[in-house]
């Protein structure tokens, strides 16, 4: 019996890492929510929609395809399942769920690569119906080929905000403005390390020129005040302070808020992943070992699960994590190939953290939060209500705050409102962040069906030839 090697996402890590180890011999089984392959970036389009590899990935056209080949040529050689939700990690066994039949795959190794969510800290009025997260707005572009409005707002920081407003505009969608919290002098700054990719930088240069050119105003330096609207219109405008304080408004019927992306870590966690206080990015990030081990024996993280690095850098540390799955394993690895892929991710890593300085989360907007804006939306709790819980009860460690409270404790479990919970907490009580500590994952990572079957018991794997 060969091993049982249990990949979960087929992106750009998932599809590489697949790769190695079919050319290793191995059948792995490849587990992916979604219905066809491709990641978040190169996410295939629904079966029937004809739009062209230009139309729908732009500049990276030729990479989409070039992982799509790769999947297409693995297909029969993995064990692929789409539609399938991992939900926990225990016991070597990944828990999953498909169209309401849950099963348990076991595992030899178990190489997670489940991408990045959306880093949000809350505006006053982002509950109302028409505000999307930045990768929620483009998904719908991406997905469903629509809109998330008829003149849409782009407020946030990060390199994808200028993306999917420009995505937008090129697809004929209004784009009223993009507004961007982090300065022209902070972006200044961090030149020298951006310049680790010049290929990268001229894109955005590109990017931004191409903005310009259609007339859409961008503003650096800016503040959000609130997102304005009614309860039967949803979003009217975004209000909003330049960097000089002085006040403005621009009418809008949808707004696509965010800053940048972070780790999706909860199975990681549930797998048994330490986490370290990332000062550069005030978050917490997996403990790995440069190929992606976690400290549990035969875990491994890969892509943007494990760091925000890009999807370039994914595919390479999906090879990665690959072989050091082959190599725990005892199988054989070309002993050239690892050291060849960790010194492109140091320099992936030096990008990162450039983009990190020219683009920083924005912790000053929890300290001036109103109290009356929503912060956690699943529970309805205001930013006022967990200022009061800190006040009365000491609780300024996070999730004594979620068991007093319950934020965070609701449907995206603490996914959009985590972090910027964590954030008014540690402002509230006048400590650093890292102090106040993360929301502990808990099983199931996403929302199941209560009733359901028992899936088939999964076939075992057979070694395959090269
Ligand atoms: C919303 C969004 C939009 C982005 N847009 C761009 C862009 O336009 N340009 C760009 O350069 N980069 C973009 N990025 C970043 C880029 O997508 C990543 O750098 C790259 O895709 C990382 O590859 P990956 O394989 O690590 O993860 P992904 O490509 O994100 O793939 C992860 C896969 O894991 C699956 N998955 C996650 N959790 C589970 C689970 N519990 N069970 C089963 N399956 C699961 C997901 O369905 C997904 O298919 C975006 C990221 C996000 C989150």
């Amino acid at each position: 019996m060969s091993a049982r090697v249990v990949i979960v996402g087929a992106g750009p890590a998932g599809v590489r890492c697949a790769e190695a180890l079919v050319a290793a011999g191995l059948r792995p089984v490849l587990v992916d929510e979604s219905t066809r392959d491709g990641g978040q970036i190169y996410r295939r389009q629904p079966e029937g929609f004809r739009r062209s590899g230009e139309t729908l990935y732009g500049s990276e056209a030729r990479k989409a395809a070039s992982l799509h080949a790769a999947f297409d040529r693995l297909r029969d050689r993995i064990d692929y399942r789409p539609d399938t939700l991992a939900w926990n990690v225990a016991a070597a066994e990944l828990h999953v769920i498909r169209e309401g039949l849950a099963g348990a795959l076991p595992w030899d190794a178990l190489v997670l690569c489940p991408g990045a969510v959306d880093r949000l800290m809350p505006v006053p009025g982002w509950h109302r119906a028409g505000t999307f997260s930045l990768g929620g707005a483009q998904v719908a572009l991406k997905g469903q080929a629509c809109a998330i409005g008829r003149r849409t707002v782009f407020a946030g920081s990060g390199p994808l905000l200028y993306l999917a407003a420009s995505q937008y505009a090129q697809a004929g969608a209004e784009v009223a403005a993009v507004l961007d919290t982090s300065t022209f002098g902070q972006s200044l700054r961090a030149l020298p390390g951006l310049a680790a990719k010049p290929g990268l930088l001229a894109k955005g240069a590109g990017i931004l020129a191409g903005l310009r050119r259609r007339g859409i105003p961008v503003r650096r330096g800016i503040r959000p005040v609130a997102i304005e609207g009614d309860d039967d219109h949803g979003v009217r405008g975004l209000s909003w302070k330049d960097a000089a304080g002085i006040p403005h408004r621009t009418d809008c019927d949808a707004v696509a808020l965010g800053w940048h992306l972070r780790p999706e870590t909860q199975l990681a966690e549930l797998a048994g992943c330490e986490f370290a206080w990332d000062a550069l990015t005030r978050q917490w990030l997996p403990r790995i070992d440069e190929d992606g081990r976690i400290a549990t024996r035969g875990v491994y993280l890969a892509g943007d699960g494990a760091r925000v690095l890009g999807a370039d850098a994914a595919e390479d540390n999906g090879r990665l994590a690959a072989f050091a799955a082959l190599a725990d394993l005892g199988l054989p690895v070309e002993p050239s190939r690892p050291p060849r892929l960790r010194e492109r991710l140091a320099n992936h890593r030096r990008f990162a953290d450039a983009l990190a300085r020219a683009y920083p989360w924005p912790a000053h907007l929890a300290t001036t939060m109103p109290d009356e804006t929503l912060l956690c939306r699943c529970e309805g709790l205001t930013a006022g209500q967990l200022r009061e819980t800190a006040k009365d009860t000491g609780a300024c460690e996070l999730n004594r705050a979620k068991a007093l409270m319950r934020v965070g404790m609701g449907r995206c479990q603490g996914r959009f409102c985590g972090h910027a919970a964590a954030e008014v907490l540690a402002a509230a009580g006048g400590i650093p962040p890292e102090t106040v500590g993360r929301l502990r994952a808990q099983a199931p990572v996403k929302p199941l069906a209560i009733a359901t079957d028992a899936l088939p018991p999964p076939s075992e794997p057979e070694a395959q030839g090269r």
